[in-house]
């Protein structure tokens, strides 16, 4: 058996049409949708992301601004041009680059966002809303495995959803949209025993570890969704996943692929949270 891709980047394609129709008319009456993006300092990867944020809202119609300082800048003036941008009616949704200067608390940078502009949904008020179920922001990489599995109809109520990693941006989240979604859900993380004992009883597996080849076809129940979340670099120096995909797809009924799975359904999501923010502003 061969499983079926999920295609990240023609759910995307489809979803982005919708983002650049909800734009124009945003637009269309004077409340073009804006997305403020800051980057301290040269880290090559978060350069790329950066960029590939700012080209997406640019070809569906959002309004940009890339904000690109040196890594000496102070904690205090990223705080102050954080409140400027509060203050920007042009701007909707606001989005600093993670990781920051070892000087510079990630913590009060993220709470200093306004919640209502905090597009990656990552500021306390925002993770303590999707907790109690009323969310106002899903941040992006776990609300686009949601639309990956509504695209394939996948019958989440009642299901067993394995995530494996539980960090605050991709594993926690993920568990509160999948429980809100009717789900069981257990979440493993380095200290997991047996990890494959808890993987091979996933209905819908979620991988977000950064471990390349962590979970191999033999963890992996036959016929399960299978979401890689994972950015790795091979031997070779291309992009792959946590999971084995060229053995793990003889096993899973769903699988994504890395590249062109859960990667680009995180900007367009990030675009959606840009959407929802312009609309309620
Ligand atoms: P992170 O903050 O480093 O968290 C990693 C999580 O994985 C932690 O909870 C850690 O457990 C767990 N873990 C590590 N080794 C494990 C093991 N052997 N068994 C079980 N769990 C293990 O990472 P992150 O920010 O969530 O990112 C995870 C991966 O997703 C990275 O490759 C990242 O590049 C990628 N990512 C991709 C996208 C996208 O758009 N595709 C978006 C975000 C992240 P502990 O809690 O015990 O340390």
């Amino acid at each position: 058996m061969s499983a079926q891709l999920i295609n990240g980047t023609e759910l995307s394609r489809q979803l982005r049409a919708e983002v650049a129709q909800r734009a124009a008319k945003l637009t269309a009456l004077g409340k073009q949708p804006g997305l403020a993006v800051i980057l301290v300092g040269t880290d090559p990867a978060s350069q790329v992301y950066v960029r590939n944020k700012v080209k997406a809202c640019e070809d569906n119609g959002l309004y940009s601004v890339m904000e690109k300082y040196d890594a000496d800048m102070s904690e205090q003036e990223l705080l102050a041009r954080i409140d400027a941008l509060n203050k920007d009616p042009k701007i909707h949704g606001i989005l600093v680059q993670l990781p920051l200067p070892a000087h510079i608390n990630a913590h009060r940078v993220i709470e200093a966002i306004a919640p209502e502009k905090d597009v990656d949904g990552f500021h306390i008020s925002n993770a303590g809303l999707l907790m109690t179920g009323q969310p106002l922001f899903r941040p992006c990489t776990p609300y686009g495995v949601m639309k990956m599995l509504e695209s394939i109809d996948y019958p989440v109520r009642g299901a067993h959803a394995v995530i494996v990693g539980a960090s605050n941006i991709v594993g926690k989240p993920q568990a509160m949209l999948l429980l809100q979604a009717g789900a069981t859900v257990t979440i493993c993380n380095s200290k997991t025993r047996d990890l494959g004992h808890h993987t091979r009883q996933a209905d819908i597996l979620v991988v977000a570890t950064g471990k390349r080849n962590l979970v191999t076809a033999d963890m992996i129940k036959p016929g399960a969704v299978v979401i890689d979340v994972g950015m790795n670099r091979d031997d070779n120096g291309k992009l792959c996943g946590d999971v084995d995909f060229a053995h793990a797809r003889e096993v899973a009924g769903y699988i994504t692929p890395v590249p062109g799975g859960v990667g680009p359904m995180t900007i367009t999501m990030l675009l959606v949270n840009t959407i929802e923010a312009a609309e309620r502003a």
